[in-house]
């Protein structure tokens, strides 16, 4: 209501403010909404939509804020002023606590910040198992707030850098000069390791409703690639952005969502055309590498033809889930069929991450898979050397990999490509990390096959 309010009036949006802290309970939260938060006094998030892997999710865990998401019935029970528990590690929400669980819940916030403050922040660089293989770890990066986590977790530069979060905290298009002056932060955020920044990635559950009509499928519409071919002086601006930025740092670019070679050729067509443009007006570009997002099946079916079109591949395991399994990922009605281990799945990234190496180009993996550490033991032994992640979770993956041995890891991804169903992976995954990582996998740390989704 607010946001139509806004739109008659033709005023620009407002930074919501916050006079006081608060839990946000909501229906339904927008990425754009929580872009715009007043993030000093928005302590949690609890949602009757959304699962792990919306937007908005992954957003809450880049700022640093505890969420619950797909809670179904829960906006309707609440209403302002009353007193709420969000317990993202158990995935919980209490409301109207007793005196005695809102005692209990205060020590543990402070012992649980008190032990995360320093936990594994020294070490930086990639990471090796014990058996010498060494994995990259870089940052996943969507509003300023989250720049200073990537070189307090230590990571090697930006592994994704989610473009379309400048255009939620405007709520309206960016020029390319403001455009280029973000770019050159992230590449100085970056460092030598660089950042990879994502064409804008517009529909689908992100920020469709400033941009776009709204469409019947939007996960299946004018999404991502598809969006900035059709709005070519959108994407025009936006490489012309990155290109001159990248005189200053080390970018490269990345396309999201792309469904084949065409959609490669098409926006390399264009991005060769802007190269030209700026150069022959003398103008100062870096050399920028162009790589292809593999998270659609038909990406994934084609990616030995477009690992030879490309400098690089990046796996965005999130929609990869999504788009095999026909899931919605932002649906709770159906988050009992969203299942990252789903044989389908790792097929796809097995698939996928030996198309780039016959191709003789790297490949990251990056998407809330590579967040997790006992997901990203499986991705280690299907081969991927290169991780991106929400920077927080970057000590987690850090002590997972540097306990396991790549032999074994490979032994186990082998077995949980040859299982029927994603409960026999889970059990499985279980079971073997159990036994060969005690210590470093605990019963009580592995999710049953009936909680993992
Ligand atoms: C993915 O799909 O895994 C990904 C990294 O991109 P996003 O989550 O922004 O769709
Ligand atoms: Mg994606």
């Amino acid at each position: 209501m607010r946001r139509v309010l806004v739109a008659l009036v033709g005023a620009q949006p407002q930074n919501r403010k916050l006079l006081e802290d608060a839990v946000i309970v909501s229906q339904d939260l927008l990425p754009s909404a929580v872009a715009e938060l007043d993030l000093d006094h928005a302590k949690a998030f609890a949602t009757d939509s959304g699962g792990w892997t919306s937007h908005t999710a992954i957003l809450a865990r880049g700022v640093g804020i505890p969420a619950v998401v797909g809670l179904r019935d829960f906006y309707r029970r609440t209403k302002t002023g009353d007193k709420v528990i969000v317990d993202s590690t158990r995935n919980e929400v209490i409301l109207h606590p007793s005196a005695a669980t809102l005692a209990y819940y205060r020590t543990e916030t402070t012992s649980r910040a008190k032990r995360s403050g320093t936990m594994g922040l020294r070490e930086t660089g990639p990471v090796s198992t014990e058996d010498g293989v060494e994995v990259t770890l870089r940052a996943n990066v969507e509003v300023p707030s989250e720049f200073e986590a990537v070189e307090r977790y230590g990571a090697s530069g930006v592994g994704l850098y989610r473009s379309e979060f400048l255009l939620a905290r405007r709520g309206a298009m960016v020029s390319e000069d403001e455009q280029r002056v973000a770019y050159e932060a992230i590449a100085k955020v970056a460092g030598e390791q660089g950042a990879v920044i994502r064409l804008f990635d517009l529909g689908g559950d992100n920020l469709r409703e400033q941009f776009q009509e709204p469409e019947k499928n939007p996960a299946l519409g004018l999404r991502a690639i598809r969006f900035v071919l059709r709005n070519e002086v959108v994407m025009r601006d936006q490489v012309r952005a990155i290109l001159l930025a990248a005189a200053t740092g080390s970018l490269k670019i990345v396309l999201p969502m792309v469904a084949d070679v065409s959609d490669v050729r098409r926006a390399q067509a264009i991005i060769q055309e802007e190269r030209a443009n700026l150069s022959g007006a003398g103008r100062k570009i870096g050399d920028v590498k162009v790589g292809a997002m593999i998270e659609v099946p038909s990406a994934v079916f084609m990616a030995d033809k477009i690992a030879r079109i490309v400098d690089f591949f990046e796996l965005g395991t999130n929609d990869l889930v999504q788009y095999t399994l026909a899931v919605d990922r932002g649906n709770d009605e159906v988050a009992d069929w969203f299942r990252t281990l789903h044989p389908a799945v790792l097929h796809s990234i097995d698939h996928s991450l030996k198309a780039a190496r016959t191709a003789g180009i790297p490949s990251i993996v990056c998407g809330e898979m590579a967040s997790t550490p006992a997901y990203v033991v499986l991705l280690v032994g299907l081969g991927a050397t290169d991780l991106s992640m929400t920077p927080s979770s970057i000590p987690r993956v850090r002590r997972a990999i540097a306990g396991i041995d790549s032999e074994n890891a490979r032994l186990i991804a082998q077995e949980c490509l040859n299982c029927d169903t994603a409960d026999e992976v889970e059990n499985l995954v279980r079971e073997r990390f159990i036994q060969t990582w005690p210590q470093l996998f605990p019963p009580a740390s592995l999710p049953t096959a009936k909680q993992a989704k």
